[in-house]
């Protein structure tokens, strides 16, 4: 199936009581069982739901993967991978990572003796000067946040695989609908389903998917003993956003590339970070590997600091000042006071998060408005 069939149908069968087509909200923690043991698949609802079990399957099939798993967060899927880790173990990853990756890496799981190499993965070579025989795992972010760097999958895939170490990849930003890493050889790909898959800003949520069953059992052991998995609510409000995930995604690349033409020759801009640009130092790559370059757009702007930056990102008026991205609406991010706030201020400069930095999810509302709210925020 294609992808726009499989956001509407994959995983979801008509009721087989009722006959209702949407999934039924499964709002129950357990399961009858007509004597101990036998029951229909289902005991209890942190290891197993019907309405989860149904987004985890169109979760799979968005990603031409076999398996899905539905977390309660992005990090709480990003947690179940790290737990498959052993102290001593050692994991490659990028320098411009979401803001509580970082955090978790370097607070939670430093702590239990596994050692994270944080490296510049725009150029895949230097994996190299880093794997040895305790490397497990290498997670990749591409496009970056906030700054967009693009990693070549592919190329890192070749490495991981020839010192058979898991490749996970961070897909929040590209969407499944412009980027899928399993294709290009990643064993893991995760979201923080929050975002564009999720899409309306009104669930918090995560997933993994992958093909190997040996990996995908170890995965749900994890998830089922740990317990970082969401409600039927949650996964049916999903399951319906994901429905218009096609159409979202081609309105989101559309308004972007408006957007970041609008912002490349402002007065007011100075770098523009945009993979769509072909001055952009990974254009060629993100070319091969994504169908469309997205809504995602950060900006430098000139002569500003921290308080003309503050007024600039307050005085939007369609675009809501707010954390998050992937929604209908535009949102407008400082990153050094809000998403990357964690990220301490050393790090924060090498990645190029800087005071004046501002980052743009632009929404899907209608263009004109959009370009109108930034001419006057930018005025
Ligand atoms: C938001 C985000 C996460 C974390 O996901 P939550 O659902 O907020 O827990 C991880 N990675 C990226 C790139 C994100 O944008």
């Amino acid at each position: 199936m294609k992808f726009a069939t499989k956001a509407i149908h994959a995983g979801q069968e008509p009721d087989p009581t009722t006959g209702a087509v949407m999934t039924p909200i499964y709002q129950t923690s357990t399961y009858w069982q007509s004597s101990p043991g036998d029951n229909k698949g289902y005991e209890y609802s942190r290891g197993t739901n019907p309405t989860r079990k149904a987004l985890e399957n169109c979760l799979a099939a968005l990603e031409n993967a076999q398996f899905g798993l539905a977390f309660s967060s992005g990090m709480g899927a990003t947690d179940a991978v790290m737990k498959l880790l052993l102290p001593g173990d050692e994991v490659i990853t990028g320098n411009d990572l979401y803001g509580g990756s970082y955090r978790m890496f370097t607070k939670i799981f430093a702590n239990y003796g596994i050692n994270f190499h944080f490296l510049d993965l725009s150029d895949p070579a230097i994996v190299n000067e880093y794997v040895n025989e305790n490397t497990k795992l290498i997670w990749i972010e591409t496009p970056t946040n906030p700054t967009m760097q693009i990693v070549d999958i592919e190329a890192i895939a070749k490495i991981s695989k020839e010192k058979n170490i898991l490749l996970a990849v961070d897909n929040t930003f590209a969407s499944p609908y412009l980027q899928n890493p399993i294709d290009l050889g990643a064993d893991i790909v995760m979201h923080s389903v929050t975002k564009y898959i999720g899409g309306h800003s009104d669930v918090v949520m995560g997933a993994l998917m992958l093909n190997d069953e040996e990996l995908y059992k170890r995965l749900w052991f994890i998830y089922n003993s740990c317990g970082a998995t969401p409600g039927p609510m949650d996964s049916f409000l999903v399951l319906r956003g994901i429905k218009t995930l096609h159409l979202r995604m081609k309105a989101h690349c559309e308004n972007g590339r408006k957007v970041a033409e609008f912002l490349k020759t402002h007065p007011k801009v100075d770098k523009i970070y945009w993979p769509g640009f072909t001055d952009h130092p990974n254009h060629s790559v993100a070319k091969k590997q994504m169908r469309d370059f997205g809504g995602m757009i950060s900006v430098t702007l000139k002569d500003a600091g921290l308080v003309e930056t503050f007024r600039i990102v307050s005085s939007f008026k369609v675009f809501s000042l707010a954390e998050s991205l992937g929604g209908v609406e535009s949102l407008v991010n400082h990153p050094v006071t809000m998403t990357h706030a964690s990220i301490p201020k050393a790090e924060r400069d090498k990645a190029g998060v800087v005071d004046n930095l501002i980052r743009l999810s632009v929404g899907v509302e209608d263009i004109d408005d959009l370009l109108a709210d930034l001419k006057q925020a930018l005025a």
